[in-house]
């Protein structure tokens, strides 16, 4: 069979990272088909741009998974959906064990059960928790400090123990700050409520938010804010890309940080964004976030070596300008 002829089933095709590794998989010639509840993701993505088959429902729904499976020739799932506001996760964990963990079991065993042997799975820097050392490499400790940490955690566990007894190969991605838009402008961020903050920064920037909060100016960091290592969306993609032949080719489970391994503060995201915009973003700064580590920065050596990965715009005002021509577009 060829690559052409295969077919993956991507839940969450509609959010911010789904939809743009839709596209790329549709570049790279593959069948997509998108599983998604609509929840947080966008159905005029899918429809106008993507140009795909959506089947809206929940990975909750095992009548549904059943009806999918039994319909389609499913090669592999990308498995991005997922509740993912850490806020949220503290104050409603139950939404988000349900969703993240109970949802994905199912699918898991709705998988096994039709012999689908390969995943693609979105999890996430917030497994490590407060990390020990820096750059984060995959062999760090998890101890995430949020319940959206701990799901994700719990469906890595999952995975593996998957593999061992029911042959079910895993790539799992820890990403870092996915952040950028497609440089064709056709896809990007957009979040309801937005709590990230380079879109909140544009929003500031569009005049639709009058300030932006720093929150904390007292971490022991170079500026005294919050250190994230900020990766392009479209470098995230070609990394699922690359992870989904790799299992397709016969390779076995591993795990894969995704991240630029350098970090920018707040401060610098700001100023980097005044540069992009031309615009100055006026700034106000409060407490701390709760549960916002220091300093977040991953090595992906092993993505770099084990799949060949080579993120394209590392650079953090490529990142802002994709975003900026996005966020001018959707919300200007
Ligand atoms: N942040 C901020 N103001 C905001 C939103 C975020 O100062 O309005 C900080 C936040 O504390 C963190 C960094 O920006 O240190 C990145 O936050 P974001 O929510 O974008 O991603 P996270 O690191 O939580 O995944």
């Amino acid at each position: 069979m060829t690559t052409d002829t295969k077919l993956i089933l991507v839940t969450g095709g509609a959010g911010y990272i789904g939809s743009h590794a839709v596209m790329a998989l549709q570049q790279a010639g593959y069948r997509v088909v998108i599983l998604d509840n609509l929840v947080y993701g966008h159905r005029d993505l899918v429809e106008n741009v993507l140009k795909t088959e959506l089947i809206e429902g929940s990975t909750l729904d095992r009548g549904l998974l059943k009806e999918v499976f039994n319909r389609y020739d499913v090669s592999a799932v990308m498995h991005f959906s997922a509740y993912a506001y850490v806020g949220e996760s503290v104050s409603d964990p139950s939404k988000y064990y349900e969703n993240n963990v109970v949802g994905t079991l199912s699918l898991l065993d709705e998988m096994v059960a039709a012999g689908v042997k390969n995943i693609v799975f979105s999890s996430t820097c917030a497994t490590y928790g407060v990390p020990e050392e820096m750059p984060i490499t995959e062999t760090h400790p998890q101890n995430p400090i949020n319940p959206y940490g701990a799901t994700k955690l719990m469906v890595e566990r999952i995975l593996t123990d998957y593999d061992k007894a029911y042959d079910l190969r895993s790539v799992r991605f820890r990403y870092f700050n996915a952040a950028g838009a497609h440089p064709g402008g056709q896809l990007g961020e957009d979040h309801n409520p937005e709590t990230h903050l380079i879109p909140l920064v544009l929003q500031t920037a569009l005049g639709k938010r009058e300030s932006i909060s720093v929150f904390g100016t007292d971490y022991p960091t170079s500026d005294g804010t919050c250190v994230r290592d900020y990766i392009h969306v479209c470098d995230l993609a070609d990394a699922h890309i690359l992870g989904l032949e790799y299992l397709l080719k016969g390779g076995e489970s591993n795990v894969f940080n995704l991240g630029n391994g350098s970090g920018f503060s707040v401060r610098q995201v700001i100023k980097a964004a005044e540069r992009v915009t031309g615009k100055s973003i006026p700034v106000v700064e409060v407490e701390r976030r709760p549960g916002d580590p220091p300093a977040l920065v991953g090595g992906s050596d092993r993505a770099r070596s084990v799949l060949g990965w080579n993120p394209q715009y590392a650079d953090i005002d490529t990142i802002l300008a994709h975003a900026w021509a996005w966020h001018q577009t959707r919300h200007g």
